[in-house]
């Protein structure tokens, strides 16, 4: 499927160690023309580097882009469904579902760049609260009107969402744009409850097509700003306070690249080995932080 794509455009670049390692050595990785991808010598990760500022980054997210979703929301939304299921999300839920009933309230989801807000819809008949961020302020607008759901027309830290007040945090194709995906996971986490869940869905850099494609590879995309692994994903989440619990990956042979005849073949190996080309990962956020420095206060008994 198309992914919303913007050109290159005279933006504000500036280079930038690794955001997740924090690592400097970096080596070129795959040269897209108007711009490049370096990877981490120590993670892996594969990111866009010099990489525009977030202002500039949130400024292609207006009109355009509402258009390009609407057209595609409910194909997008069963996309994000199976991932779901794949994850068997509801049966990982239920523990923190019961603990909210429990305390007399519904479950409450957040997604993160939830677009027009198809997805929620379909999550609210099944019994969830819903509450969506979309930094589209046209989209955000249009979900609210179809749908009369509650999305907040910003990003997700200028939303201000109080503190462990949701059981599941879902976002699709959203943190390989983001120029600080740790600040991300940290406010991810900040607002789960402790057992609460999260979702991401995001391309595999790591994934037979990366590999064999580099900078002709479908996610090599100027709007990309990260590409993460389906090792380094996981070590990541680790390290920002959750447990994964479940990693899938799908599509071996993208429709349209030949030769034809091998992505029936591959895509199902690609689901049963890990080298799918997009992953979905669901992670639960620990019940006790656990002090790596040895220094912390664990209390008196
Ligand atoms: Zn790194």
């Amino acid at each position: 499927m198309k992914t919303f794509a913007t050109r290159p455009r005279p933006e504000p670049l500036s280079p930038r160690p690794c955001p997740l390692c924090g690592g400097a050595r970096l080596a070129p990785a795959w040269d897209c023309g108007a711009f490049r991808f370096v990877r981490c010598l120590s993670c892996g990760l594969v990111q866009q580097n010099p990489q525009p500022e977030a202002s500039a980054v949130l400024a292609r997210y207006d009109e355009s882009y509402l258009a390009y979703e609407e057209e595609r929301q409910f194909d997008y939304r069963d996309l994000e469904l199976l991932a779901l299921a794949d994850l068997r999300f509801e049966e990982a839920a239920g523990a923190p579902r019961r603990a909210a009933e429990a305390a007399g309230r519904r479950p409450r989801v957040l997604h993160v760049g939830c677009a027009t807000g198809a997805l929620l819809a379909k999550l609210r008949e099944g019994g969830w609260d819903c509450v969506g961020v979309e930094a589209c302020a046209p989209a955000a607008a249009y979900g609210r009107r179809l749908f009369g759901l509650d999305i907040r027309a910003s990003t997700l830290e200028e939303a201000r969402l109080p503190a462990a007040s949701f059981e599941a945090v879902h976002a699709s194709h959203l943190i390989e744009h983001l120029n600080e995906p740790g600040a991300f996971l940290d406010e991810a986490a900040r607002l789960l409850v402790p057992g609460g869940l999260l979702v991401l869905t995001t391309p595999n850099a790591d994934g037979l097509q990366a590999r064999l494609l580099g900078p002709e590879w479908r996610s090599a995309i100027y709007d990309h700003l990260c590409l993460f692994s389906r090792r380094n994903l996981p070590a990541f989440l680790a390290a920002k306070g959750f447990a994964v619990e479940r990693l899938v990956t799908w599509g071996g042979w993208a429709a349209g690249l030949k030769p034809a005849f091998v992505k029936r073949p591959l895509d199902r190996a690609a689901k049963r080995l890990g080298f799918g080309d997009v992953m979905a990962i669901m992670a639960r956020k620990r019940l006790m932080d656990v002090d790596m420095t040895g220094h912390g206060d664990h209390g008196a008994a």
